[in-house]
């Protein structure tokens, strides 16, 4: 705790040295952060995080950062329950505790990444079953920072009227990319069989028959369902927008452009229950529906008249989807992204990806310490994170960051090494 890190700039990288600098220009202003919540319940096993008042710097109120999620459960509430207690904390506990606003920022997708399958970790060593999906935003300033796994969707609409999807969607059904990468890791992906040759419902994951390709849980399961989350990374422009962080129950029945139109104009509070109303009306209430509605709104203007955009007039957006194995910095200045400015995004699954040394801020990593559980290691102890890589830059075994040799147990199984699945899973495959 008291080992003292240089505070001066001699280890940082130059590009954090130049934001920096370029950071202390102005210290951007806290936007007023309005948000309201709403639910029906079903099964209860949809659970929320609202939190305004974090604080990065604990005791300095100027430091203060807002945190939203969504956790809706399967096969019983723990998991949720369990996400919703900690992983904030383990976010926190990834992240060294004396960072400039802007290193932490860059660090954030990476503590992210840590703290997601840390939790998982921890739940499954309590040997319960259920699982959870993790929709987990964080704000600071005008940067949102959003971190998923499952199918609890964040959406924003940006004052200048154009709609985002902030968060990946894990369904099998609807993400080859996921079911290839399942499927290379030894897990079979099928619909449910009369027996008459006939199969129905969603894809599916074998063992276990989850439709989801990530959650938070889920020992049960194959560990190639990955708790490692998708990360994105927005700056809104100084005018702000609207997230809308809901679970499946609402995107089952409404279109990104239907949620929000149908609140559009409303305050968070009369938002959330309208979009949950016009979820639950169109189909029944036939899963747990939970909305969070959160206004950015640009400080000291008093209460502008909320998203005065008239329906209709928002234009979808989609950020154009990287492939799995690659990351994005906001350089280019694409003209889609003229008011929204897209700061990071990486979708992989493999550590070895998400961990890497060349990730922003490495440096800021603890030599001695796991990447994941953030264990204290003894020197020498702790095994490269790109061990037995088939990551395709050449690594060396001696590169960090370095993991536990549990978190590294984890971390083989995750990726479906050690498998015994071996040359019979493809024409398993072919015969699906
Ligand atoms: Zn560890």
């Amino acid at each position: 705790m008291s080992m003292t890190k240089p505070k001066d700039n001699q280890t940082l990288p130059l590009g954090v040295l130049l934001k920096r600098e370029l950071s202390t220009e102005k210290t951007p202003e806290k936007p007023d952060i309005i948000h309201a919540q709403a639910n029906q319940s079903k099964k209860g096993e949809d659970f929320t995080f609202l939190k305004t008042e974090c604080e990065r710097v604990p005791g300095d109120g100027s430091t203060t950062f807002a945190v939203f999620a969504i956790f809706d459960g399967h096969n019983g509430p723990a998991a949720a329950i369990y996400a919703k207690e900690n992983l904030l904390n383990n976010v926190l506990g990834a992240i060294p505790s004396d960072l400039c606003r802007d290193e932490w920022i860059t660090a954030l997708p990476r503590a992210l990444v840590s703290a997601f399958v840390k939790t998982d970790k921890d739940f499954q060593a309590k040997a319960q079953k259920s699982g959870t999906t993790a929709t987990f935003v964080i704000i600071d300033g005008m940067v949102v920072t959003v971190a998923s796994v499952g199918d609890s969707l964040c959406i924003l609409e940006s004052a200048e009227g154009s709609i985002y999807c902030l968060s990946a969607d894990h369904r099998l059904e609807t993400n080859e990319e996921e079911v290839e990468r399942v499927t290379a890791s030894g897990g079979e992906v099928g619909r449910l069989n009369t027996g008459g040759g006939t199969s129905f419902g969603p894809l599916r994951c074998w063992p276990g028959g989850l439709c989801l390709s990530r959650s938070i849980g889920d020992m049960d399961v194959g560990e190639f369902i990955v708790p490692v989350p998708h990360v994105k990374q927005v700056k809104l422009s100084s005018a702000g927008g609207r997230l809308i962080i809901s679970s499946d129950g609402v995107w089952d029945a409404l279109t990104f452009e239907q949620a929000l139109s149908c609140c559009r104009g409303l305050p968070p509070d009369a938002a959330a229950s309208q979009v949950v109303k016009e979820a639950v009306q169109g189909k029944g209430l036939r899963d747990d529906t939970t909305c969070i509605v959160v206004d950015i709104l640009p400080p000291e203007k008093p209460t502008p008249s909320q998203n005065p955009k008239k329906p209709g007039k928002g234009v979808f957006k989609i950020f154009r989807k990287k492939s799995s194995e690659s990351s994005s910095h906001a350089d280019n200045d694409s003209p889609e992204s003229e008011f929204v400015e897209e700061i990071f995004e990486d979708g992989s699954a493999m550590l070895s990806q998400r961990l890497d040394t060349e990730y922003p801020l490495c440096n800021m990593f603890k030599l001695f310490t796991c990447a994941v559980c953030q264990l204290d290691m003894k020197p020498g102890e702790g095994i490269s994170v790109h061990e037995g890589s088939s990551h395709p830059r050449k690594v060396r075994p001696w590169d960090g960051p370095f993991l536990c040799s549990s978190c590294q147990g984890k971390k083989e199984k995750m990726e479906g090494k050690g498998s015994s699945k071996d040359s019979s899973s493809q024409g398993r495959r072919k015969s699906e």
